[in-house]
């Protein structure tokens, strides 16, 4: 199974990118996890990442490529925050072609605006990968990882005057990605306003089924 996970930001891609691999037993491919890796080396990324524009194609394609090759995408892979761009995903249809690796599933994964914006300036998360939501998923004790006991931060881009910038860049560059894998007929529509469980259910529904 090799799937695709577009939405915009805040619609609980990384949440759902989590249940999905765990369960299935596949890879999970997250470009944005990569470049806040990255970016402790690469001062250019650093900035990029903290105002929410997105790093060059060439650079994400270079990278897409290179962690395909790697062994374990065999067994499967979701891809999480890639494609997000036309030419990203013109890129990426070529790059499985001559792998003959096919794509099973794009799932769309949607909420509006105003519920994005709460989301993502409500989101306070640990260095163990562990994340909380002050009002919808609050820890235990404030401003500390329930799991280890870590300092909770914000993501610079995270703060509400990237949110937005995010948002913009979001709908300028990365929706039409939907009209594209819709001509492909490989687009599955998943409320994100449904709660965390409800949304894995459907997700999971559709892969159980193929
Ligand atoms: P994410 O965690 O997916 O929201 O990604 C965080 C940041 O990483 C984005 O705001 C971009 O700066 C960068 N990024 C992640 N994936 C891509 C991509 N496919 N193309 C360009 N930039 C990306």
């Amino acid at each position: 199974m090799n799937c695709i996970l577009v939405g915009p930001p805040g619609a609980g891609k990384g949440t759902q990118a989590k249940k999905i691999v765990e369960k299935f037993g596949i890879v999970h491919l997250s470009t944005g996890d990569m470049f806040r890796e990255a970016k402790k080396s690469e001062e250019g990324i650093s900035k990029l990442l903290a105002s929410g524009q997105l790093v060059p194609d060439e650079t994400v394609v270079n990278m897409i490529k290179k962690r395909l090759e790697k062994d374990d995408v065999k067994k499967g892979f979701l891809l999480d925050g890639f494609p997000r761009t036309l030419n990203q995903a013109e890129e990426l249809d070529k790059m499985l072609k001559t792998k003959n690796i096919k794509i099973d599933a794009v799932f769309f994964v949607d909420v509006h605006f105003d519920e994005a914006v709460k989301r993502i300036s409500g989101r306070r998360v640990c260095s163990c990968g562990a994340s909380y939501h002050v009002d919808f998923i609050p820890p235990k004790v404030e401003g500390k990882c329930d799991a280890c006991n870590g300092d909770l931060i914000q993501r610079n881009d995270d703060k509400e005057n990237v949110v937005k910038d995010r948002l913009d860049v979001y709908e300028k560059q990365t929706r039409p990605l939907i009209e594209y894998y819709k001509k492909t007929g490989l687009l599955v529509n998943i409320d994100g306003l449904k709660n965390e469980s409800e949304v894995f259910e459907e997700i999971k529904k559709y892969i159980k089924a193929k």
